[in-house]
């Protein structure tokens, strides 16, 4: 059992939350109960896992994708005010971590989508949110890894039996990063999403590219987090994945 603010002060440090100029806030984004023992993690606020987090009788909900995003109508109508009425009725506490659980090098995204899928030296690629790595495969065989470990077929642009040593990736939207993993010469970029003219960039740039899932890419960061705090703070914790296609 942890208090609520001792909780949110610890994320905060462990995942240096003050280093992040983000689109959203990083923190408690909304305040339930003041004891917490029992903690649910997944990648999106949506409806559908707040009410799953409501059935298993959550004190708090953690998640990468949380409210509050810059640009958004600040106003609480709609669908905001459903989903925000769901959490303060239930008195769950709702925490939201979202570039700070991509970049940190223990429980972040990008970390342990390289867990996941066997890359070697997984290291961020200056001061940027892009990782590269080694891996020794080819596209055909790498995008079958993908598709097994992720539990989702990947769109994949290459050449099958082009030969990947260096890889680059970035969990998430993050096709728009496919420059930093040419800069580094890399065989293959990986990441959530891709946009029209990302085939063509790939192609031209003799860069192999996977799409892999938003959704997918990232599963895993905020299980970590809260595999870290169930076990620093004997608190029960359970993922739980609302499937999203995209
Ligand atoms: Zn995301």
């Amino acid at each position: 059992m942890i208090n609520r603010q001792d909780l949110a002060s610890y994320c905060s440090d462990y995942l240096s939350v003050s280093q992040f100029d983000d689109y959203c806030p990083n923190g408690l984004q909304i305040e339930g109960c003041k004891k917490i023992t029992n903690i649910i993690s997944g990648v999106s606020a949506n409806l559908d896992l707040i009410e799953r987090a409501i059935d298993e009788k959550a004190d708090a909900l953690f998640v990468h994708h949380g409210f509050f995003w810059k640009n958004e109508d600040a106003n609480i109508t709609g669908i905001k005010r459903n989903r925000i009425a769901k959490l303060l009725a239930n008195n769950v506490n709702l925490f939201a971590y979202h570039l700070p659980l991509d970049a940190h090098t223990e429980v972040g995204n990008n970390i342990e989508l390289a867990k996941k899928l066997g890359i070697h030296n997984p290291t961020p690629i200056g001061d940027t949110l892009v990782w590269q790595g080694e891996i020794n495969t080819t596209l055909v065989d790498f995008s079958q890894t993908v598709s097994q470990v992720l539990n989702r077929t990947p769109l994949v642009f290459g050449d099958d039996n082009k030969q990947l040593k260096r890889i680059a990736w970035c969990t998430g939207g993050a096709q728009s990063y496919i420059d930093h993993g040419i800069a580094v010469d890399a065989d293959v970029f990986l990441t959530g999403e891709v946009s029209e003219q990302i085939p063509a960039i790939a192609k031209e740039n003799d860069i192999a590219f996977i799409s892999a899932g938003h959704h997918a890419t990232e599963r895993y960061g905020v299980q970590a987090l809260c595999q870290h705090l169930s076990d620093k703070f004997d608190l029960k914790h359970q993922f739980i994945d609302i499937d999203n296609q995209v």
